[in-house]
């Protein structure tokens, strides 16, 4: 679904990615762990198009991604991402966050739509705050509207970075949980986060960035549990 040939990124005169070689299959879980400051957020932005690249090549479903490309609209909505900061109306209640896509960039039928948008938010657990603004919302709540939003697109893969990072501590399991609900139906995701408990229960890979090299990838089990790499091992050590 997403395959990175020897992807190279900089700013300026940084060079950020120094050859990302990766792949994430369809219905696969692939989590992007590593050190802050190695590069994990530019990977993700240049999935869709926030960031472009300069060397090698990013594409989806074999579609080259062109951060410059008049189709790069197109692709985002194709391509949802969930960020840190979870970014919702505070105008509008849960629900019409939710419906805002579908309706306005997709110009899907507004009784569809709505019927959908339910249906999402009954699925990440608040069918009892339908009606409520973010701001009466707790931030794991927000997140979890967050992910409505972006499954309400109908999108072909999820990108999401760091989504429980800047959550109380007591919101961050129900986010999880709806996270791992999805990898168990097979959405296709590409997850940067430090929670290695979810990694391991959820994710089918584990690709491991240092310094804008992938320096380590295999099977959940096997890079949490007996990773090869010195960088991965000293990782693993400071952050479980
Ligand atoms: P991570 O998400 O792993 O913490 P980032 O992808 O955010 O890492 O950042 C990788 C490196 O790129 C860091 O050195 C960061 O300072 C730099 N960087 C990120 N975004 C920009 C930008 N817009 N302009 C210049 N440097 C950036
Ligand atoms: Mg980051």
């Amino acid at each position: 679904m997403i395959r990175f040939t020897d992807v190279h990124k900089s700013f300026g005169s940084l060079e950020v990615l120094k050859g990302i070689d990766a792949e994430v299959a369809k219905g696969e879980t692939v989590c992007l762990i590593g050190p802050s400051g190695s590069g994990k957020s530019t990977l993700l932005r240049c999935v869709n198009g926030l960031e472009d690249y300069q060397q090698g090549e990013i594409a989806i479903e074999g579609a080259r991604v062109d951060a410059h490309a008049p189709s790069i609209h197109q692709l985002r909505t194709q391509v949802a991402m969930v960020f840190q900061r979870f970014n919702l109306f505070p105008h509008r209640t849960a629900l019409e966050n939710v419906m805002e896509g579908p309706l306005h960039v997709l110009g899907e039928p507004k009784a569809e739509v709505r019927d959908r948008a339910e249906e999402h938010l009954r699925r990440v657990g608040l069918a009892d705050k339908m009606n409520a603004h973010p701001a009466a919302l707790s931030g794991g709540q927000q997140q979890r509207v967050a992910i409505a939003r972006a499954l309400a697109m109908r999108p072909r893969a999820i990108l999401m970075d760091e989504p429980t990072s800047a959550l109380d501590p007591e919101t961050v399991g129900d986010v999880l949980s709806v996270m791992a609900d999805l990898a168990h139906e097979h959405m296709t995701m590409l997850v940067v986060t430090h929670e290695i408990q979810f990694a391991r229960e959820a994710a089918d890979r584990v690709l491991f960035l240092d310094g804008g090299r992938i320096v380590e990838q295999g099977p959940a089990a096997d890079v949490l549990t007996s990773p090869q790499h010195p960088r991965t091992q000293d990782f693993l050590r400071r952050v479980t």
